[in-house]
């Protein structure tokens, strides 16, 4: 061991390697993973500092850092704080740098922070690389050191001792790069947790505004029956009335006096099955029923539609080879009301609507057999990304611009209840309901094909799924 120099802290000539061993002892301890490139890099400063009998230390880095800064130098804590390098120090890093390599030269006279004792003496400045295995970052240099004696052992010291810090410096940038990233994360984790709340919270509200508006159609369709009635009621008796039978005149008011309430009846019917579907308390009563059965029915009850309409309207015979089946039938004969008025009213003049069914396999876990009754018709066609979307209530896609009281005019769209209805009660069934069309058109008019599929034998027990 060599005594300590009186006054001076023990420290090593840059020809011994000794110096090079503690100092890169202790930088190798230094806590990286909290440091910044910058505080890393003073930090090694003030140890090489201490080891190495010098006037003061930079180390300086070429390389760009994570944060994207350039020319950091970290100084050790007797160099004049915040001053940039001076220029010939600054050309002496450079060529360490550049060249990978240890070089010195002639300090040009001494600085004012050369101490009293080497004041006289000729010192040096000493840079070596600052290294990692693929490429250098940057320059240590070394002020007012004596006679560097620059032996390839000392070369080899010193270039050993640039790629110890030079590694750890590369550490220090991966960790600074993880660190940013993991905070980005933890913000972006954080954005979107609120998001996530205000997402449930808007959620929560549009349900209890939907169950509002369930309650609100419920008790005002209720309070609109009554007054209904005793519109039938009295117009029936009108009807009646000689006076009235008698005179062509009055007798139209009176039937156009019964249409309205017969119109306004199904409008209410349907919102009262709507709240219904929503409320989950929809009942279905299975009965046996033959499907052609029931959809002839419905379309000789479409006579007066079809009167006003230039809409040809062709029942398939395979619907007659369609098996017994056991459904509701109100509700079986609404749902097919509202897919044969439809394709009447979003088909023009001069096309053609049809219906024909077959029997498939396992629609449903409750039933190994199935029907499936497609309305097909020639009309407008609907665009691939609404035909989910019709299926929601009150979604009438005209917009109220095309609502008409006359329920098979062309594109005279209703409430926007039907499909929501027919939907809701297929699936109470245990079925399913789906429209495909290649595109809405009214040009083309590329048509629609209306799917009803339904089990053979219902499940009375099925959950109304929600809308
Ligand atoms: P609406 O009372 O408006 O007819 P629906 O629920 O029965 O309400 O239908 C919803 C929307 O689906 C309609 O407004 C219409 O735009 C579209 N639609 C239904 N059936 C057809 C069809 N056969 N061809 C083209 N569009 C249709």
């Amino acid at each position: 061991m060599k005594t300590p120099a009186p006054g001076r802290h023990n420290r090593e000539k840059v020809s011994d390697p000794l110096g090079a061993l503690l100092a890169s002892t202790e930088i190798i301890c230094l806590p990286i993973e909290q440091l910044t490139v910058s505080q890393f890099l003073h930090q090694a400063a003030g140890i090489l500092r201490k080891h190495y009998a010098c006037t003061s230390i930079h180390l300086w880095m070429s390389h760009t850092d994570a944060d994207g800064h350039r020319d950091i130098v970290g100084s050790d804590p007797n160099a004049p704080i915040d001053e940039p390098l001076p220029e010939p120090v600054l050309t002496l890093a450079h060529t360490a740098y550049l060249e990978q390599s240890v070089v010195s030269e002639l300090e040009h006279g001494p600085s004012r922070d050369t101490p009293e004792d080497m004041r006289g003496r000729q010192t040096w400045n000493l840079a070596f690389p600052l290294l990692t295995a693929e490429c250098a970052l940057g320059a240590a240099v070394l002020h007012g050191i004596e006679d560097p004696d620059l032996s390839s052992l000392t070369q080899n010291v010193l270039r050993t001792l640039g790629i110890h810090i030079g590694t750890l410096i590369r550490y220090v940038e991966q960790l600074q790069v993880l660190r940013k990233e993991n905070s980005q994360l933890i913000e972006a984790h954080a954005r979107l947790l609120s998001r996530t709340e205000q997402l449930e919270a808007t959620y929560a509200q549009l349900k209890r505004l939907d169950e509002a508006k369930t309650g609100f159609i419920t008790v005002a369709s209720h309070e609109l029956r009554t007054p209904l009635t005793v519109l039938s009621g009295y117009s029936q008796m009108l009807a009646s009335d000689p006076i009235v039978a008698e005179d062509a005149y009055r007798m139209q008011l009176v039937q156009g006096i019964q249409r309205g309430a017969n119109r306004l009846r199904t409008i209410v019917d349907d919102m009262l099955d709507m709240a219904r579907i929503d409320s989950h308390t929809l009942q279905i009563q299975p009965e046996p029923l033959f499907p052609a059965i029931l959809i002839k029915s419905i379309h000789s009850s479409l006579h007066e539609i079809l009167s006003e309409r230039a809409v040809t309207f062709t029942l398939d015979p395979s619907l007659d080879k369609l098996p017994m089946i056991e459904a509701d039938i109100d509700g079986l004969r609404k749902v097919f009301y509202h897919l044969m008025v439809n394709a009447i009213k979003y088909t023009p003049d001069g096309g053609r609507v049809w219906i024909w069914g077959r029997e498939i396999k396992a629609c449903s876990p409750s039933s190994e057999r199935c029907i499936e009754i497609i309305i097909s018709d020639t009309g407008i066609g609907i665009d691939p990304e609404l035909q989910d979307l019709i299926f929601a209530k009150f979604y009438p896609m005209g917009g109220t611009a095309f609502h008409s009281s006359g329920s098979g005019k062309f594109k005279g769209g209703g409430p926007g209840l039907g499909l929501a209805i027919a939907r809701g009660i297929v699936e109470a069934h245990g079925g399913r309901i789906w429209v495909e069309s290649p595109g809405h058109d009214e040009i083309r008019c590329p048509g629609s094909d209306f799917h009803v599929v339904l089990p053979v034998r219902a499940a009375s027990d099925t959950e109304i799924p929600e809308m």
